[in-house]
């Protein structure tokens, strides 16, 4: 299907473009008629130096293939930077990936403040401050598609990664809202969980797993979230690598409401403990509203067994 969709004469910022996912997204927007942003800040996959080398390639590649495109060596922690090269370069900001990221696994025991500050900077501050510059734009042009990079470390945990699990399901909630707030703009934001061979998988996986997971194969997808014609998926999380794609969503058990009342104690909660985790009837909440009905309904129950 992303073969037949093309993007002319819209704006792409991909962060962290110099390599891995990012380069691939950027060069695909490129080649599809857009104008793209490649920002990247150039150090290590641990956060460490800069070098505009990384930019400055993937910028060549693009015009070399005919593609237009401009470097920005900013982190994403002065987003609003990376946003003005847009509207200085092209004059306007249509779709944002919020891409750049890096590594600093150590177990919990292990964990420094350094370490914890400097994933929530890249990760959570940096997507911010590009869709907060990027946002008064799309208002006013009713228009503008955000992707967010989350990732399965925290949609599920994974050992060595408190601080990076941590700032990766805070995309989750953070595109979430953003969804329903830019709704009746025709702004649409969506998360993803790839997975993909890059710097930051090449030194825990083996060559013949990284062959099986291209960048490339996480763009289709992107593509389409983000093209003009979606306007369905909206605040929606995929997991998506290796040619698999799939959506997830919350579930939440259909609970048991307890009389909020002198009955309600540890031994009560306890007795209703398998009710508590059946997921045999399952929910699927989109907001906090959809709780706050049971609130009235817990009044006219009587007291709980102890
Ligand atoms: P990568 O290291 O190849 O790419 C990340 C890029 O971000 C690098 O080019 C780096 O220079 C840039 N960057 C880092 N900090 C920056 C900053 N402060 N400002 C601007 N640029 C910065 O890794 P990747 O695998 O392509 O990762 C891309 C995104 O996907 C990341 O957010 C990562 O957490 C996420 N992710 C990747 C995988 C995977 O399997 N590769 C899995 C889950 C999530």
């Amino acid at each position: 299907m992303a073969d037949q969709l093309r993007f002319d004469g819209q704006v792409v910022v991909v962060t962290g473009a110099g390599g891995g996912l990012g380069k691939a997204y950027a060069t695909f927007f490129a080649s599809r008629g857009a104008s793209v942003v490649v920002n990247d800040l150039g150090g290590s996959f641990k956060g460490e130096g800069q070098d505009s080398k990384a930019a400055d390639v993937v910028v060549n590649e693009i015009k070399a293939a005919g593609g237009k495109a401009v470097a920005n060596y900013d982190s994403v922690e002065n987003g609003d930077r990376i946003i003005e090269t847009a509207i200085k370069a092209f004059g306007r900001i249509d779709i944002l990936i919020n891409n750049a990221g890096i590594l600093r696994d150590v177990s919990f025991k292990n964990m420094k403040d350094q370490d914890w500050d400097l994933i929530f900077k890249v990760h959570v501050k940096g997507s911010y401050k590009t869709a907060r510059a990027a946002w008064p734009y799309f208002r006013k042009q009713k228009f503008g598609r955000v992707i967010n990079t989350a990732s399965a470390a925290g949609l599920y945990g994974n050992f060595g990664q408190t601080n990076y699990s941590a700032a990766k399901l805070a995309m989750v909630g953070f595109t979430e809202t953003l969804a329903k707030e830019g709704a009746k703009y025709n702004i649409v934001a969506n998360v993803i969980a790839p997975i993909a061979a890059s710097r930051m998988t090449e030194t825990v996986m083996p060559p013949d797993v990284l062959a099986l997971m291209k960048p490339e194969w996480v763009v289709p997808l992107v593509a389409v979230l983000v093209h003009k014609n979606n306007t369905t998926e909206s605040g929606s999380i995929f997991e998506v690598g290796g040619g698999f794609i799939s959506k997830l969503r919350w579930e939440r058990s259909s609970g048991q409401l307890l009389k909020c009342d002198d009955s309600y104690t540890a031994s009560a909660v306890l007795k209703k403990w398998n009710q508590v985790v059946d997921f045999s009837k399952p929910q699927y909440p989109s907001g906090p509203n959809d709780f706050l009905g049971l609130l009235e309904e817990s009044q006219k129950l009587g007291p709980n067994e102890q």
